[in-house]
């Protein structure tokens, strides 16, 4: 009942949810009852979760942010979702998106622009902006989004919010609708670093239904949480923590420079050895993702040709079928997404770009992994600025894709990232959030969640 009335509360001015689930209150009764008769009860009984409505729930409708299927309810649980459900969580609601996942603000939504809790001209970054504002605001406890060049990390720092991108294959994508399926995943939100890892805990592992997903035994992220002294002086002493130069470079807010300075001195105090490193082929990763994401997204986004989901526009022929439907379904970013994706994929065209782009993208891997290598983790800002006004850069899809600089990599490479809030730059009634980024090496989520926890 307290998260209903919270809801009534901030939703009419955020815009967090697309639906809010009409069994709220029963789901709720029905664990507080196997709690009260002494059942076993999963580790999520009771914890409120927001789910992005790109990934599929069969009691609620699946949008993806599109008119395209708007109204939509799929006939199938994610497995991620399932396994929140079995583990007793409670479904909250779902939440908006950049359309298919297309965007870095919510902005390119469908049906709504999501606003930030800290200040309500500004955007909660994208494009699970939804997701991060709802946690941010206390809408509920964690959430899910997914992440495929930066859509966790970046509004999780907007918001203020812990934000985890898993390992790619770490957590199956059965059931999120694909946008660039060799970068989707999966990823979590919180308000803090055990929160965030325990519901990554509960989401993780193989799954049949997905062939990329991994046979890695999944350790509990937080179990060592416990045996952790933080009143011990150094507790990350001998730690190896490198500062990616690359990401601090001109065109980076100077407020942001000084939180992630702060930061790194953080680390030191705590024990760790901060250097900087410089991975070379840093800026390559923005152009090569925005071709390969757009190339995997044309070919994903057939599906939706007004016969197998979602509306369809009644027309005279088949062909235009299809062509009425698909431009009347999709929104403008898309639309762009998938023009630019078939030309990058389209005979003569190929090898100057998507081969290029895979190239880069095997460069880039490489860099990651030397990095990782010699350094526990990777260090850097998430974002050039902190949240900027709704608006602002709407119109500017180039200025919108260079604020994706920080994230994209670590999707091209498929490492795990999790983001914590470090410090605040001004602006906004209140100051806005900046935070830090901590890039591991792959499956080591627990060392990243380990150093989170010891950090925040
Ligand atoms: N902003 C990036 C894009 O538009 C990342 C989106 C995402 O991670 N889903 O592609």
């Amino acid at each position: 009942e307290s998260y209903l009335s919270r809801l009534s509360l901030t939703e009419p001015h955020l815009h967090s949810f697309l639906h809010i689930s009409d069994t709220l209150l029963r789901d709720a009764q029905l664990i507080d009852r196997k709690i009260e008769t002494g059942e076993d009860v999963g580790p999520l009984a009771g914890v409120f979760v927001g789910v992005k409505d790109n990934i599929c729930t069969d009691d609620m409708p699946s949008t993806g942010g599109s008119r395209i299927l708007e109204n939509y309810k799929a006939p199938y649980d994610a497995t991620a979702v399932r396994r929140v459900k079995e583990k007793h969580g409670i479904l909250i609601g779902k939440t908006n998106l950049d359309e298919f996942g297309m965007g870095s603000t919510t902005e390119a939504s469908s049906f709504q622009v999501t606003a930030n809790p800290w200040d309500l001209s500004r955007v909660p970054g994208g494009s699970s902006g939804g997701s991060a504002a709802a946690v941010s605001a206390r809408q509920c406890m964690v959430s899910l989004g997914s992440d495929t060049g930066g859509s966790v990390r970046q509004p999780a720092s907007f918001c203020g919010v812990v934000g985890l991108k898993p390992t790619y294959g770490r957590v199956s994508r059965f059931g999120l609708m694909a946008y660039a399926s060799s970068l989707d995943v999966i990823g979590c939100f919180g308000t803090s670093v055990a929160d965030t890892g325990i519901l990554l805990h509960a989401i993780s592992g193989h799954d049949r239904f997905d062939a990329t997903s991994s046979n890695r035994e999944v350790p509990d992220f937080t179990s060592q949480f416990s045996s952790i002294n933080l009143m011990e002086s150094k507790p990350l002493k001998g730690l190896k923590v490198g500062l990616i130069r690359e990401t601090l470079e001109d065109g980076v807010d100077n407020g942001v420079k000084s939180a992630i300075s702060g930061a790194a001195s953080h680390l030191e105090e705590l024990g760790c050895t901060v250097t900087e490193v410089s991975l070379p082929s840093f800026s390559l990763g923005l152009p090569a993702y925005y071709i390969l994401a757009s190339s995997e997204s044309s070919s994903n986004l057939s599906r939706y040709d007004g016969v197998r989901y979602g509306n369809q526009i009644f027309a005279e022929s088949l062909n235009s079928l299809h062509g009425d439907s698909r431009s009347k379904g999709f929104g403008p970013e898309v639309q762009m997404r998938i023009l630019m994706g078939t030309y990058a994929l389209s005979a003569g065209y190929y090898d100057a770009y998507y081969k290029r782009a895979q190239q880069v993208r095997t460069l880039v891997r490489k860099s990651f992994k030397e990095a990782l290598d010699d350094n526990d983790i990777l260090i850097s800002p998430v974002a050039p600025s902190a949240a900027y006004k709704i608006g602002e850069k709407k119109n500017d899809p180039l200025a919108m894709y260079a604020g994706d600089i920080m994230t994209v990599n670590v999707n091209l490479a498929g490492v795990p990232a999790l983001v914590l809030p470090c410090g605040f730059v001004e602006g906004g009634p209140a100051g806005l959030p900046v935070g830090l980024q901590m890039i591991g090496a792959a499956f080591d989520e627990v060392k990243l969640l380990k150093i989170g926890h010891i950090f925040e």
